[in-house]
């Protein structure tokens, strides 16, 4: 078939899009409208690589093979070295020998067509618009400074927010002298430790989003030793790698949070080899402390088609988090037998009353807990974040720039209706949050439990103005109290008030 042959076969669409690929020929101003509407939604669609699956933005420019079908030149490259591995010359190729080879056909591309989706493309995102840092890495603010922005969204903690503060400050300035003396500063590498839902993930999530830098979250759960079932150590970089869209200078100054970290401790009475423990725990002391690791690049697993790139760990933050259950007794222990000697002896169970007994810590208590002295070593700021009491479940209702409350709020408030929170129903919101035990976690749960049938009912009727949640509807032994928009005036000097009945 020649050429002229197989273009009379193609429809006349086909044959335009042919001869835009191959740039011959194509008059883009024939006067019609329609040539540059299609040009402008060509430019929205970006090829894909029919091997790798990657867009042309990140594998490059694609080498088109058919009208819809297009390789990257990695694929392609790495096609043509394996055949020449497997002993094929290109003038084999040329010849077409191969066909005479037994055993090896060609694939006729035509044929695939019909089992290939028509367009072979992918819509481009969208440019990320660049969000302004709060805080600029480069001028290194001071730690109150990063401190009072923490303090924006994340309450409490105090304690946690200053340490923080002062590890990433030191952490950054550490990157801007890059060791030009003999004086070398230490990596701040963090481990925090306190109950579940008391913003460890948040503090960290906060933390990046304001000095704009990529944060990859992973469970340790999910790691496993290299080889096994499960994700290799070196993914979590990969993941980095993928928040910083694929720049690996970016992502080299990026934050790296594990978190469920107590998860891999050292199993206790473990005769197996413990793959998911302790030997991940060791095959994350090379990236903790730093080094070249080699990562896939737009994927998530390493395979012969996967273009790779080496990331330095030294400048990431390894950030690491856990609840560490059962910590709390081991600290009770020591402490109890520290003060069961000598004349300043004090009662056996002094220290089981104290909830805060976690600030305690020490790193011989986590060690016991089963971390390996090592992969300590290596996370030398240890700090613990406190259970939430209700005064901060009620503060975390209220306060963040994006507090739960003021969410609701600014629903209601698009249908013009008021809606306020007695001061005992957030309490009675914070009590049953509290005895859930997940932390401000919960807080959610239980708003959504009862604004439901607020939020269905109200727009309903469109002569309500005001909805007032008092205790006793949170508790469910009443309703909200409704104002009309009429009343509205007279209910703010505290007149009239009226409980709805259908709520
Ligand atoms: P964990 O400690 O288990 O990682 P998270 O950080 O995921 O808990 O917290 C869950 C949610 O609770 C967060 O998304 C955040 O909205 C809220 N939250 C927890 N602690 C605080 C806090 N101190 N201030 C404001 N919000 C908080």
């Amino acid at each position: 078939m020649n050429d002229n042959d197989y273009r009379e076969g193609m429809d006349e669409e086909e044959l335009q899009e042919k001869k835009a690929a191959e740039g011959e020929g194509t008059e883009p101003d024939k006067g019609t409208n329609d040539v540059g509407g299609e040009k402008k939604k060509d430019s929205e669609y970006e090829d894909v690589c029919y091997i790798c699956r990657r867009p042309e933005h990140i594998a490059g420019k694609m080498i088109r093979i058919q009208s819809n079908i297009c390789v990257c030149s990695d694929c392609m490259q790495k096609t043509f070295d394996g055949m020449g591995n497997a002993g094929f010359s290109m003038s084999d190729l040329v010849n077409l020998n191969i066909g005479k080879m037994p055993n090896i056909s060609m694939i006729n591309l035509s044929d695939l067509q019909g089992h290939l989706p028509n367009n072979q493309k992918l819509k481009k995102k969208k440019p990320k618009e660049k969000t302004e840092a709060v805080l600029d890495i480069t001028k290194i603010p001071a730690p109150h400074k990063i401190k009072a922005s923490l303090d924006e969204y994340v309450v409490g903690q105090e304690q946690a927010k200053k340490v923080m503060s002062v590890a990433v400050y030191n952490h950054y300035k550490r990157i801007a002298s890059d060791c030009k003396d003999d004086v070398e500063i230490e990596k701040s590498n963090m481990l925090m430790i306190g109950p579940t839902g008391c913003g460890k993930t948040y503090l960290v999530k906060t933390l990046a989003r304001l000095l704009d830098v990529p944060l990859a979250i992973t469970d340790a759960t999910s790691l496993t030793e290299a080889g096994y079932i499960g994700d290799d150590i070196e993914s979590v970089v990969s993941k980095l790698l993928a928040a910083a869209d694929n720049d690996v200078e970016r992502a080299e100054h990026g934050i790296i949070f594990i978190d469920e970290i107590d998860k891999i401790a050292k199993k206790r009475n473990a005769n197996q080899r413990d793959v998911s423990g302790e030997s991940v725990q060791q095959g994350m002391l090379r990236l903790l402390e730093g080094a070249e690791v080699e990562v896939p690049v737009g994927a998530s697993s390493k395979n012969a088609m996967v273009p790779m790139t080496m990331v330095n760990t030294r400048n990431i933050l390894f950030i690491c988090g856990g609840a560490f259950p059962d910590l709390e007794d081991i600290i009770k222990e020591r402490l109890n037998k520290e003060s069961a000697i000598g004349f300043k002896a004090h009662l056996r169970d002094e220290h089981d009353e104290n909830e805060n007994i976690l600030h305690e810590v020490t790193v011989e208590d986590v060690r016991k807990f089963g971390m390996i002295p090592e992969f300590l070593g290596r996370l030398p700021i240890l700090f613990t974040l406190d259970a939430l009491t209700e005064d901060t479940l009620v503060r975390i209702l209220q306060e963040p720039k994006n507090a739960i409350l003021k969410q609701y709020q600014k629903l209601l408030a698009m249908d013009e209706v008021k809606l306020v929170f007695d001061e005992e129903a957030l309490y009675a919101i914070a009590a049953k949050a509290k005895k859930k035990k997940v932390g401000a976690r919960a807080l959610r749960a239980v708003i959504e439990e009862f604004m439901l049938d607020i939020m269905y009912e109200i727009p309903k009727d469109s002569s309500i103005g005001m909805v007032t949640i008092t205790k006793d509807y949170v508790e469910k032994t009443g309703g909200p109290v409704i104002t009309m928009r009429g009343c509205l005036g007279i209910e703010e000097k505290g007149e009239q008030r009226q409980t709805a009945a259908g709520i």
